[in-house]
């Protein structure tokens, strides 16, 4: 659980694949349009469409957890909150600049010959729209967003990291994954990928080495200096 102790070089060292998460490793996705007013704007939408919405979803601050309880039982209503679900990460990820140290690390990774992937449960079209607005996506070989209207995707599930190494032709072992979050970390162990935790929050030291992170950093620059 230190910044670039040797664990942490050698893990990067042999990982020619970075797969990387998008919120919290990249960018702050909610910074400026945040998760409990899209979740409250997803509801709007609901209500206006004239639906009741269980006590679960009406209280639900996060805009994915919101997704998921939708998909858990009204599947049919999973496309039309998936789509504005979209819509307002893209209108988020407007307002949101890219985490200090983040640039730094894809340009590493570019030099140093490793391929990069986006692996999130966010939109992958708001990831594009992100990359391309800064100016980073010919750093990225592939984004891998959450599957469009299949929520059932999304992390803790490993099939976009699988998708990902299967994408660059690259073996788990050969990658590495860098993850801000415990649902990280189980993904990562599910597709035989080790994990480097980012901490960006008190507390999240323990939690994702609990979850058996095998490095916690605390700053994306510790990665960018130990992958430079
Ligand atoms: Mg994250």
């Amino acid at each position: 659980m230190t910044g670039a102790s040797p664990s942490l070089s050698d893990l990067l060292r042999r990982a020619r694949h970075i797969l990387l998460d998008f919120d919290g490793p990249v960018c702050s996705v909610f910074a400026g349009l945040p998760a409990a007013e899209i979740a409250e704007r997803v509801r709007g939408q609901l209500l206006a469409q004239g639906e009741q919405l269980p006590t679960q979803w009406s209280t639900e601050k996060d805009p994915l957890a919101l997704l998921r309880y939708v998909a858990d039982t009204r599947s049919d209503l999973v496309p039309g909150v998936d789509a504005a679900l979209t819509a307002l990460e893209i209108e988020a990820v407007g307002l949101s600049q890219p985490t200090p140290g983040s640039r730094e690390l894809l340009l590493a990774c570019a030099d140093s010959g490793r391929s990069v992937s986006m692996v999130s449960n966010n939109s992958g079209a708001a990831i594009t729209a992100f990359l391309a607005a800064q100016g980073l996506n010919g750093y990225v070989a592939g984004v891998f967003g959450r599957v469009p209207g299949d929520p059932s995707s999304m992390k803790p599930s490993p099939r976009l990291l699988l998708e990902a190494m299967e994408a660059e032709a690259t073996k788990p072992e050969q990658c590495i994954f860098i993850g801000d979050a415990a649902r990280d970390v189980e993904a990562g162990e599910a597709a035989g990928v080790a994990t480097i935790g980012y901490a960006n929050k008190p507390g999240k030291d323990v939690r994702l080495a609990d979850s058996g992170a095998a490095a916690v950093v605390y700053s994306m620059r510790t990665i960018a200096d130990a992958v430079t």
